[in-house]
């Protein structure tokens, strides 16, 4: 038995057998020289078989849209383009042309050349970017040396994958129902399998390091994709108790999963709102899967880190008229909040490096986008055409004063002008709110209150903001403390604003999918929690088990301690205190992580 750890990139358990899956299927290259008399057919060989590649994204384009998700679609449309691609094609033709070889010689070394250039890259969108150039370098090869797809397609019973790195091709071909998880040596949090074990709500672990030289197909592997572990061939006792699990984990999660009704409420009928956080890519399906109440963060920045380009209105509006549509289906009130473009920080776009020094504290989210009124102006527009089609909210990110506040409905009802002018329906009651992340905001939520239809507090970013820890530095991690006493009456202090100003509160940063501070922020007098969609059924189990006497004995026990305690201290209360009321509680709580979407 052994353990490696990597990098975490898809949540939850499983154990199975290891199927390892060896990229390079493909046998030698033929080699021989071309003569000049023969330069024009090698050529013509290499056009048939681009050709025939190409079709065969097409057709796979095409089955994508039948079952697949719009990211993958997006991944093949741009392999399309590469086929094409001018320079690409040029410096192929040209290694026959010049350098006398056959068609796959020249294959391999054009775009091995190009290859290299992206793998180079700083980025690590772009040098991910290499894998498209892999997938179609083998596409081409294999037509051009008649050989079939690659065995993936032939695994028939549920196993791990273990792989050097798939290409976006190879992820497609898998077999969807008979993968648990992946486990690869390569790979980060924006690869393809990343992506694709995400949205699928498989476990996944990438960046192992060797893993596909140290287990053979047939090994059993305990896949760890909430903390990142991979244990091979585990001792009978490591293996029970990951099975127990496993197991308590499918339980729970079928249980809540089928018995809830979509409406959550403390045990007493108050009625607490428990919605998704989802950005492009992640699969609307899940809402329901998962009981949503709605969509109480719309991550809208996945749009443009995607591509190479900015998304056009057009573009945007079909996106979140999906989500919107979607939202107005599962009825009950449920509706999708957009957040406008919170670029900057860690969110660049592709092939974008922040030339400020600290572009955390930098000119990002609302004041980007109040420097960048054109492309706020057109975001709107796109939100409130999505408005027509089923009900929507606004949400402004990083508001740090009541000026960019005003600022940003000045901008929302210039929009509203422009689509009035033009005859286009859309909601002109949308409400319109203020993410709370900036401790100024807390502090001064009194006045961001008269101006905003609702709050949403963004713990993430507060905890960050609040105690000057980078939220993704692994050494200042022991920082990032949610339950810290200033972020828990930063929260109070928001709450008792807004309830003066009579406008509703939501917690959107991760902490409210933990049923610790979930109780508490609602105990505090949060209405809605909004989290990874996988997280909705074990919060909304604790709230069931909670009567609203019983939060509010919570927070005053909280507010109290706040005088004295530490950050673990005020945890360990909330959660000895839960401990008595809920049923089950701890299994709930460290099982909460194995919630399948993120
Ligand atoms: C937050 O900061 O808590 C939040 C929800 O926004 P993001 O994680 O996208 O910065
Ligand atoms: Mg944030």
């Amino acid at each position: 038995m052994f353990s490696v750890a990597g990098l975490a990139t898809s949540r939850g358990f499983v154990a199975g057998p290891a199927f390892i899956y060896r990229a390079e299927s493909l046998p030698p290259l033929p080699e021989r020289e071309v003569s000049p008399e023969e330069t024009a057919a090698e050529i013509a060989r290499f056009d048939a078989a681009r050709e025939t590649a190409r079709r065969q994204v097409e057709a796979l384009i095409a089955q994508l849209k039948t079952d697949g998700s719009g990211r993958e679609i997006d991944v093949f449309t741009n392999h399309l383009e590469l086929f094409n691609d001018v320079l690409l094609v040029d410096a192929v033709e040209r290694a026959i042309r010049d350098g006398h070889v056959n068609a796959e010689v020249a294959v391999r070394k054009a775009i091995g050349e190009f290859r290299d250039v992206f793998g180079r890259m700083k980025d690590a969108y772009l040098r991910e970017r290499a894998r498209d150039l892999d997938d179609i370098e083998r596409r081409i090869l294999r037509v051009l040396m008649a050989q079939d797809e690659p065995a993936l397609s032939g695994i028939s019973s549920p196993v791990i994958i273990v792989a050097d790195d798939l290409t976006p091709s190879e992820t497609v071909m898998l077999p969807r129902s008979c993968v648990l998880g992946f486990a690869t040596d390569r790979g980060s949090t924006t690869s393809h399998v990343a992506l694709l074990a995400r949205a699928l709500g498989i476990p996944a672990v990438v960046g192992l390091g060797d893993i596909t030289s140290r287990v053979q197909t047939g090994d059993i592997v305990l896949l760890d994709g909430t903390n990142g572990n991979v244990t091979v061939n585990p001792d009978r006792s490591t293996l029970e108790d990951f099975e127990n699990l496993v197991r308590r984990s499918h339980e729970l999660y079928s249980m809540m999963a089928e018995d809830q009704p979509r409406a959550c409420g403390l045990k007493d009928g108050t009625p607490i709102r428990v919605q998704a956080n989802v950005q492009p890519g992640v699969p609307l399906c899940c809402l329901a899967t998962f009981g949503a109440q709605g969509i109480g963060l719309y991550r809208s920045e996945y749009l443009w880190l995607g591509g190479d380009r900015e998304p056009t209105e057009d573009e945007q509006a079909a996106a979140y008229s999906d989500a919107a549509r979607v939202v107005s289906a599962l009825g009950d009130d449920a509706r999708v909040t957009f957040r406008v473009l919170d670029l900057g920080g860690d969110k660049l776009m592709r092939g974008r490096q922040s030339r400020e020094v600290n572009p955390f504290l930098g000119c990002r989210s609302i004041r980007w986008l109040l420097d960048n009124r054109n492309v706020f102006h057109t975001q709107l527009r796109a939100i409130l055409r999505a408005s027509a089609v089923g009900p929507s909210a606004v949400m402004y990110p990083m508001i740090a004063t009541v000026e960019e506040l005003r600022a940003a409905n000045g901008e929302l009802r210039l929009a509203m002008e422009s689509l009035k002018a033009e005859g286009v329906p859309y909601d002109a009651s949308i409400p319109h709110g203020c993410m709370i992340e900036v401790p100024a905001a807390a502090l001064a939520a009194d006045q961001l209150a008269r101006e905003a239809d609702f709050f949403s507090i963004g713990t993430n970013d507060l905890v960050q903001y609040a105690l000057a820890a980078d939220r993704g530095n692994e050494r200042v991690a022991y920082l990032y403390q949610p339950s810290h006493p200033a972020i828990v009456r930063l929260v109070d202090m928001t709450v008792k604003a807004a309830r003066a100003a009579g406008i509703p509160v939501a917690v959107c940063g991760e902490s409210a999918a933990d049923p610790v501070l979930g109780a508490l922020w609602v105990g505090l007098g949060v209405t809605s929690l909004s989290m990874g969609a996988g997280g909705i059924p074990v919060l909304k189990q604790v709230l069931r088990s909670l009567s609203s006497a019983d939060v509010g004995e919570l927070a005053d026990k909280i507010r109290a301690l706040c005088d004295s305690e530490t950050a673990s201290g005020i945890y360990d209360a909330c959660k000895n205190f839960l401990l008595q009321k809920v049923p089950r509680m701890s299994e709930l709580q460290s099982l909460r992580a194995s919630g399948r979407a993120t």
